[in-house]
């Protein structure tokens, strides 16, 4: 991705709170700090994270890769990027 495509995507991170086990390791393993541990727990007593700075998401994935439980999904949207062909 280069910068001007970077610069015309933005990406959410969407938690599923039924899933999450409250280990951190996405709140840890993110080096933009998008992510924190809030107060907010589940309907199984763990702590949620939260974004705290979603501008900062670089939609690198890898609080989703790293989330054991499949909690964590990173929606990213912008302007199509694919390469048109022309046959003629
Ligand atoms: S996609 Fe990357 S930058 Fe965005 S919250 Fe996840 S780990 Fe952080
Ligand atoms: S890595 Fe997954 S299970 Fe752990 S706190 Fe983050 S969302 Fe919850």
């Amino acid at each position: 991705m280069d910068t001007q495509e970077k610069a015309n995507k933005s990406s959410t991170v969407v938690i599923n709170g039924d899933r999450c086990k409250g280990c951190g390791f996405c709140v840890y393993l993110c080096a933009k700090e998008v992510l924190a541990m809030s107060e907010e727990t589940n309907q199984k007593g763990y702590l949620l994270p939260a974004t705290v700075d979603e501008a900062k998401c670089s939609g690198c994935r890898l609080c989703e890769a790293i989330c054991p439980d499949f909690a964590l999904q990173v929606v990213t949207s912008g302007p199509e990027t694919t390469t048109e062909l022309d046959y003629e």
